[in-house]
């Protein structure tokens, strides 16, 4: 399954969608920014980021405190798509639908408002957000605006060389057209070395990459591609599952999958192809390179960003900024000890953790005693005919005294198998549900 015309009609159609600005049509004047919404009655809470954690926010803060809290969503998409399934799209194993959500259901059926609106900057003094539509103040701000790409670790400040990098091979770890490049990319390969870049630890979806990769390989054992894929990894193996992932790429990748620990990039030449690493020199025909992450650009403007971390500190029982009580960082953008970066962990971090949190504070209670502790639960599709998938869940407590969380269990499923590829799609029906309708 390629890429079919209704799923590019659907992205390109819908534009802007997927990663661009939305520029307000007078974006060309010089304007005094104005209100988007009336002041604030003393019980608002603005969202920014309508990804995983936004999303889940918005809806579980209506649906604990209905009419009593005035919920604001800023989202500069048009459209949600889900990373999550994204690799199982990149197969050819569901259609772009299945990863497609819109803003307005939601936000009509809980009674929270929609902007759709590029968030500009953000005064943490005067409690004050600015978007491309006008300002809107806040009592509290839950700020989730995912990840961004750490460019500058590889190219020093290059941008143009870090533009090229990013046209020419594109990431595709944030939802957008990254996504549908790079499935152009892996269905039109033919031959050669197609290179896949694990980025460094901790970076969003920790299995992501490996995941990928055996969809990747799937593809091109479909098509009869004649060459291999080559996975540099700067880790010493693949974690998490690597038992399952191993075992996928010798058991039906054989030959098409060559995987190199301790690869650690060195430097990444994208004009001629070749990246240096710890690992050896490999040169590429083609490649998928995935640069280090960091907490989304907007978190550095509110100036929220632990520069020696690349993430923002927070209170790790509430996710509450260590920087500003009015804040929480709630998704990729957080740090919490011990939590995966994963839509999973977004959901229910945000459910469980920040919106408990927020309720207790806007009652007058004790946000600590309110906190629930979260799961983790995240499948990896590894073959496409059968599809076939591995799994890992953890269970986590709550060590109200040393205010941390814990891992209480884990459970690793690496015998791939067809009822675990019907969970995963069974999982991501129910966390949609959950946060869409
Ligand atoms: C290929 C791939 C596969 C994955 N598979 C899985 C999986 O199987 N299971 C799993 O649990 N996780 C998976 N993940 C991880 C998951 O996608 C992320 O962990 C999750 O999206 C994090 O949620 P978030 O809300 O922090 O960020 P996001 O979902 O990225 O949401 C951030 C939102 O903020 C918005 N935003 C940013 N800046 C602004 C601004 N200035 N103004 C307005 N809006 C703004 C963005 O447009 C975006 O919608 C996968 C990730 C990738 C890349």
């Amino acid at each position: 399954m390629g890429i079919s015309r209704r799923d590019l009609f659907k992205v390109a159609g819908l534009g802007a969608v997927l990663g661009a600005v939305h520029i307000p049509s007078t974006a060309c004047a010089v304007k005094t920014p104005s209100r988007a919404l009336p002041p604030s009655k003393g019980n608002r809470v603005v969202i920014v980021g309508g990804g995983w954690a936004g999303m889940t926010a918005a809806k579980h803060l209506k649906k604990e405190l209905g009419d009593k809290v005035d919920v604001v969503l800023i989202e500069k998409r048009k459209i949600f798509m889900s990373c999550p399934i994204s690799n199982v799209w990149l197969g050819g194993l569901v259609e772009m639908d299945f990863l497609m959500h819109d803003f307005h259901t939601p936000a009509s059926k809980y009674g929270y408002t929609f902007i759709n609106a590029t968030v500009t900057d953000i005064d943490r003094d005067k409690r004050r957000v600015y978007t491309t539509e006008g300002y809107v103040d806040y009592d509290y701000l839950i700020l989730a605006p995912g990840i961004r790409y750490n460019y500058d670790a590889w190219f020093k400040g290059d941008k143009q060389m870090a533009r090229y990098c990013a046209t020419h091979f594109p990431s595709a770890f944030i939802p957008g057209a990254e996504h549908v490049a790079l499935k152009r990319k892996v269905d039109n390969f033919e031959e050669g070395t197609f290179v896949l870049v694990v980025p460094p630890p901790p970076h969003r979806c920790p299995p992501a990459p490996y995941e990928r990769a055996a969809m990747i390989a799937y593809v091109f054992k479909q098509n009869e591609v004649k060459g291999k894929l080559i996975v540099l990894d700067p880790k010493e193996d693949i974690k998490p599952k690597g038992p399952g992932f191993r075992r996928a790429y010798e058991e039906l990748y054989l030959g098409l999958v060559e995987y190199v620990p301790n690869a650690k990039i060195k430097e990444v030449d994208p004009v001629n192809k070749v990246i240096k690493t710890t690992a050896g020199d490999f040169k590429f025909d083609d490649a998928n390179l995935n640069p280090p992450h960091q907490a989304g650009d907007l978190a550095w403007k509110a100036g929220l960003v632990n520069p020696k971390t690349g993430w923002c500190d927070v209170d790790q029982l509430t996710l509450r900024s260590k920087l500003d009580p009015r804040v929480f960082v709630a998704g990729d953008a957080s740090s919490v000890k011990g939590f995966p970066k994963s839509g999973d962990m977004a959901h229910n971090h945000t459910k469980n953790m920040v919106v408990k949190a927020l309720v207790a504070l806007l009652k007058g209670k004790d946000p600590y005693e309110a906190v629930k502790a979260p799961t983790n639960t995240c499948y990896s599709m590894v073959n496409g005919d059968p599809k076939e998938a591995i799994v890992i869940n953890v269970i986590y407590g709550l060590d109200k005294k040393k205010k941390a969380p814990v891992k209480k269990k884990k459970n690793v499923v690496n015998d791939r198998s067809s009822q675990l590829a019907r969970s995963t799609f069974e999982w991501a029906k129910a966390l949609y549900r959950d946060m869409f309708s």
